[in-house]
């Protein structure tokens, strides 16, 4: 079998395969170099179920069940410290008009029967000192977890690899040029030019900073949140690093802007004060795989069995790494979909009037 793109998906798809007896080969000019290069890694599927988004809600749940063991068999497999941190999510409103626009988010949440819980001021402080005296109120999602995406991957390439899986470094530029039984398309962005599916680039600039003299930043949670109506996470490493993001906009560059910059800084240091004595490091932008309605695109093309696309993970390639992975396996195995692929089909998008499919959804409030 083929694989196109060794990105998160791409790579722990052909590391399933190889490591199931499948003869893998990838192609990839660039192995690492799109959205997961500069993602956060949160997993998080309790604090990115929104409004109006159950399937995809239930694909992340059932993902991020399935990461404690994929993070160990990827540590068994290569030795590798992937940073999979579980201390939990905190989410917070600097002020009355952000915890009143959060509430409504976090009662949808309950409302779902996913673990929330609301805290006090004093309750979140008592958890994380470093929050500012300002911040209203938040909650608890304490089964939103993190990995860090920067050792994620050359993990996912080794296993891949040492399972027996081939990287070719080339693009490829259609797929008539690839001769396999099967191809799975796992190209990010780069699917929609070999596919003609609806995954279009959402930019989203994000910083690194560093706790200064290496230590490890003050707080232990990943914190994410609105400061004045402007949403930001803020994801804490062991080895003092804070990735403080991001953007959404609907734009195809990868330029860092000054504006944004100011905003993802004010916002961060107004939740958190300390940052202000950090190093800010660097300044990125990726492009997130969209889709006309955020939830990834899984199975075969139409009219061509042969061909699987496992595309247009927009905000969260990383959570869905995991199970991604093994229905793609299971597919290309037995040929059998999991009832799971169901609602992901890429054929859901044949004949919508303007090519897009359904109604793209408000991004604006958006996070990662
Ligand atoms: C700012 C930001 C923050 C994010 N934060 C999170 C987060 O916290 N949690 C989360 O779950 N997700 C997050 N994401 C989303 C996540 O990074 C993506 O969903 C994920 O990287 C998609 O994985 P992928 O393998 O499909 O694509 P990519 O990571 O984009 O990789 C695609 C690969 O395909 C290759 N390729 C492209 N075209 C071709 C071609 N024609 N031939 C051969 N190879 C090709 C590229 O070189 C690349 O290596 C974030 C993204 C951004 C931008």
């Amino acid at each position: 079998m083929a694989v196109v793109g060794a990105g998160p998906i791409g790579l722990a798809i052909a590391w399933r395969c190889a490591a199931r007896g499948l003869r893998v080969v990838v192609h990839d000019p660039a192995p690492g170099s799109g959205a997961s290069a500069v993602a956060a890694g949160m997993l998080a599927p309790v604090a990115e179920a929104y409004f109006g988004e159950r399937q995809l809600t239930e694909l992340l749940l059932a993902s991020a069940a399935r990461w404690p063991t994929f993070a160990a068999e990827l540590t068994e497999a290569t030795g590798a410290d992937i940073g999979y941190r579980t201390e939990g999510t905190l989410m917070v409103g600097l002020t009355g008009d952000d915890l009143a626009e959060a509430g409504r988010l976090w009662a949808y949440q309950q409302g779902l029967g996913l673990p929330v819980t609301r805290l006090r001021p004093t309750e979140l402080r008592d958890r994380e000192p470093a929050l500012a005296p300002r911040v209203r109120g938040g909650a608890l999602a304490p089964t939103d977890h993190q990995v860090d995406p920067r050792l994620l991957l050359p993990a996912l390439r080794t296993a891949a690899q040492r399972a027996g899986a081939v990287l070719v470094p080339h693009a490829v530029r259609h797929l008539s040029d690839v001769h396999a039984r099967v191809t799975v398309v796992a190209a990010g962005c780069g699917a929609a030019a070999l596919t003609g599916l609806p995954v279009r680039p959402v930019k989203g600039q994000v910083l690194r900073l560093r706790a200064p003299d290496g230590v490890a930043p003050g707080f232990r949670h990943v914190i994410r949140g609105y400061a004045d109506g402007e949403p930001v996470y803020l994801v804490p490493r062991a080895d003092g690093e804070v990735v403080l993001g991001a953007t959404v906009e609907e734009r195809s560059d990868t330029t860092v802007t000054v504006g944004a910059v100011q905003r993802l800084l004010r916002a961060g240091v107004d939740l958190l004060p300390e940052l202000a004595e950090y190093d800010l490091v660097e300044a990125t932008a990726g492009l997130r795989p969209g889709t006309p309605d955020n939830a990834p695109i899984l199975g075969p093309l139409p009219g061509r069995p042969d061909v699987l696309a496992a595309t247009g993970h927009h905000r969260h390639g990383i959570v869905l790494t995991p199970i991604t992975a093994d229905l793609i396996a299971d597919l290309v195995l037995t040929g059998v979909p999991d009832p799971l692929l169901a609602s992901f089909p890429p054929d859901r998008f044949v004949g919508a009037a303007d090519g897009g499919g359904p109604e793209p959804t408000m991004e604006g409030d958006r996070w990662s």
